[in-house]
């Protein structure tokens, strides 16, 4: 009674969950990088070796090591949510330059890197068949969290603004006039320098799309909107633009915010948060409980003194220099090298670890055809961007590519480009 007996015939000891965890492209990407060291890789999206803060959180642990009763409480579980003192300060220092957007740290999380509570807004809202809404090209590892759990992406057309917010109107039409409008779950978006395409959401297109959901929600049904702010810290010219939640007062009511210090500060220490409405949050916490009750207190015991001592706010004009001296390198080798190619279109991207690059329209970029072989040939490993397009929606351009600047160091990224442009001018010949 009430349970449904399982099918005697089963061939497999898997859950169909499982079955859908299709492994993420970019983990082939790595083993092929590790196999060929010759290979320049421009592939990973991982950040800078060399000015990873070593000193500094020594300098932390021994601070902490020096406070016998801090230490123990590291030492000791805490609450789900994560540590009550880091929620607040990284609200406060995280909303320090918008401050009327800064939440309420009853409504965070501190998560396992912001993968983890991607991965739990995910669980925790769709079903299988539930539409998400995201910019073609988007994040292709959410992409797999997304099939993970079935549901249905839809692409929007984007540019170096972000998302067209005309182009999430048609497709939001196109869904209603196919009768699937209660499907319509999370409208989800990188804010800031995103990842693949280092595009910035304008801050016209901010209030629009804060107007398109709530028009959806008074007319449709309850829908959110995700704000993955993952590169934020990362600008390099330009004035910083406010987060969704700063922009209007009833934004925290369907506004869901992920932020991280993966790319600020480490990804190896593995803290993220996120900021969920007041309805959302006992369910995400309850299901967080279920997984680990709550993220390693240790690493949340450290972030806590890197962020209170003011080291963190140290360390980014360190990183963010050097991350703008890597960036010109990729941008002057691609002026000099495809410059002149025609039909070769990349954007300069405020910020963030990734450049986008378009090839003409008959280059097929994706893995195993003639362009990724002959790069391959030549030493130089990218990501193809087709694995950042959603299956519906707006069409998959196989003549994309994502170069990430973040590992590689200057010389290593000119060589990287002219190993690329070297294999783009022999198969646009051929
Ligand atoms: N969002 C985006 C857009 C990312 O690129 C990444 C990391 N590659 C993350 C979220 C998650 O990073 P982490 O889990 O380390 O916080």
């Amino acid at each position: 009674m009430g349970h449904t007996v399982s099918e005697p015939n089963r061939t497999s000891t898997l859950s169909r969950r499982a079955g859908m965890s299709s492994g993420q492209p970019i983990g082939r990407l790595m083993a092929l990088a590790l196999k060929h060291p010759n290979l320049v890789s421009l592939a990973a999206g991982f950040v800078d070796n060399d000015t990873l803060p070593c000193e500094t959180t020594a300098a932390a642990l021994r601070r902490l090591a020096d406070q016998p009763e801090l230490l123990r409480k590291a030492l000791q579980y805490d609450m789900t949510a994560g540590s009550g003192i880091l929620r607040a300060n990284i609200a406060e220092w995280n909303y320090r330059r918008f401050p009327a957007g800064r939440p309420d740290p009853e409504r965070m999380i501190v998560t396992a890197g912001s993968n983890q509570f991607l991965h739990l807004v995910a669980e925790a809202l769709l079903d299988p068949g539930d539409i998400v809404l995201a910019a073609a090209p988007t994040y292709f590892v959410f992409m797999g969290t997304l099939k993970g759990v079935d549901a249905r992406i839809v692409g929007v057309s984007s540019d170096e603004f972000g998302m067209s917010i005309d182009a999430l109107q048609e497709q939001l039409q196109r869904i209603a006039a196919a009768g699937d409008a209660h499907r319509v779950k999370l409208i989800y978006t990188v804010t800031d320098f995103d990842n693949p395409a280092g595009s910035t959401l304008s801050l016209e297109r901010r209030e629009q799309l804060l107007e398109v959901v709530r028009r959806w929600r008074a007319e449709q049904g309850p829908i959110h909107l995700l704000s993955d702010c993952a590169y934020q810290e990362l600008r390099y010219e330009g004035e910083d633009l406010p987060p969704l939640l700063a922009l209007a007062d009833d934004a925290s009511e369907f506004v869901i915010e992920a932020g991280t210090f993966s790319k600020s500060y480490s990804p190896g220490i593995r803290v993220g948060w996120g900021v969920v409405p007041e309805s959302l949050a006992p369910t995400l916490l309850e299901m967080k409980s279920n997984i680990d009750f709550g993220s390693p207190h240790f690493a949340q015991v450290l972030m806590n003194d890197v962020l209170t001592s003011g080291e963190i706010d140290s360390h980014l004009p360190v990183i963010r220099a050097g991350y703008r001296v890597k960036l010109d390198a990729m941008l002057d080798a691609l002026d000099a090298e495809l410059g002149e190619t025609p039909d070769v279109v990349w954007h300069k991207p405020a910020g963030g670890l990734y450049v986008w690059l378009t090839l003409p329209e008959h280059i097929d970029a994706s893995e195993g055809s003639p362009l990724w072989r002959c790069a391959m040939e030549q030493g130089v490993l990218y990501v193809p961007g087709y694995y950042c397009y959603p299956t519906e929606g707006e069409p998959i351009a196989l003549n994309t590519i994502r170069l990430s600047f973040g590992v590689q160091n200057p010389a290593g990224i000119r060589l990287g480009i002219e190993r690329l442009a070297a294999a783009i001018r022999q198969v646009a010949q051929t």
